[in-house]
């Protein structure tokens, strides 16, 4: 088998989850770029690794799904069979609306997609990598947002609920398997131009929350994933239960 590590990137056809993947394959990681309904866009992450001398593949699962979420990890077994890392990335907003105007299905599918995946995603990922299940380690950074801590009022407050419940996950799971060889640790990106905005319903937003942020800009997604390549290195070995804000100071 292989001795180069393999690292599963949920949402890693674009945005913040692309970059992490391009970055990682620099990097020396063989790459799983998992997307959900963008093919075009994984294969496109996959091609650019491959033409740089790297090796990656797509596999597509819905993380709000908890059926693709054990396929996909299987699906890794089969392909790589080893696995050293986990980026839980994927992840969605929905239009503005203040709480009362929220749906349960709405809520339900925030939740479901963003907490429920990303603790699905890290169970298998530690029944592969912790040396309790026979693993040989490994590390997980799971992405949060500086919505955690700032409520997003009027925007999407359940959104920010869900990011919160992503840094209680990180504390956690540090801990519980801190002595299993497996470090886990969290990034809450601020304002990143990325075309998650457009999907709820406000493309300029990156733009538009600028000379909120206290660097007068928003953050690039390599900005993002060079943050998160940091936390899965070896330079990183004594951090785990850590939660790296990446916001220019917002
Ligand atoms: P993005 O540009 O909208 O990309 C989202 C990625 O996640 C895509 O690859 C998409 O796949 C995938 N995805 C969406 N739903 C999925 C599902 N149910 N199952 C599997 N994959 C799914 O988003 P982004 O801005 O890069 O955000 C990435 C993460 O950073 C998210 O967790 C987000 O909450 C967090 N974040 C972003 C910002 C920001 O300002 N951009 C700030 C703070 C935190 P497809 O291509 O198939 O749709």
């Amino acid at each position: 088998m292989s001795e180069v590590p393999v690292l599963l990137v949920t949402g890693g056809s674009r945005g913040i989850g692309a970059a992490v993947s391009i970055i990682a394959a620099g990097r020396g990681w063989r790459v799983v770029v998992n997307y959900a309904a963008n093919r075009e866009a994984a294969d496109r992450v996959v091609a650019e690794i491959k033409a740089a001398g790297g090796e990656a593949i797509a596999i597509q699962a819905d993380v709000g799904n908890a059926a693709e979420i054990v396929s996909m990890f299987q699906a890794v077994d089969g392909h790589f069979g080893r696995l050293d890392g986990l980026v839980n990335n994927a992840g969605i907003v929905d239009m503005p609306q203040r709480i009362d105007e929220m749906s349960a299905e709405r809520v339900e599918r925030m939740m479901r997609i963003n907490v429920t995946g990303s603790i699905l995603c890290a169970g298998e990922a530690v029944r592969r990598m912790s040396t309790r299940h026979g693993g040989k380690g490994g590390a997980i950074v799971n992405i949060s947002s500086m919505a955690a801590k700032l409520g997003s009022p009027g925007q999407y407050v359940d959104y920010a609920a869900s990011k919160a419940a992503i840094d209680a996950l990180t504390i956690g799971l540090a801990r519980e398997i801190a002595a299993e060889g497996v470090r886990v640790n969290a990034i809450r990106p601020g304002i990143i131009d990325t075309e998650i905005h457009a999907s709820g319903g406000l493309p300029d937003r990156a733009r538009d929350m600028a000379p909120s942020v206290p660097m007068q800009r928003p953050g690039r997604a390599e900005e993002v994933a060079d943050a998160v390549l940091y936390l899965l290195s070896p330079a990183a070995s004594y951090i785990t239960g850590a939660i790296l804000d990446v916001s220019g100071g917002r």
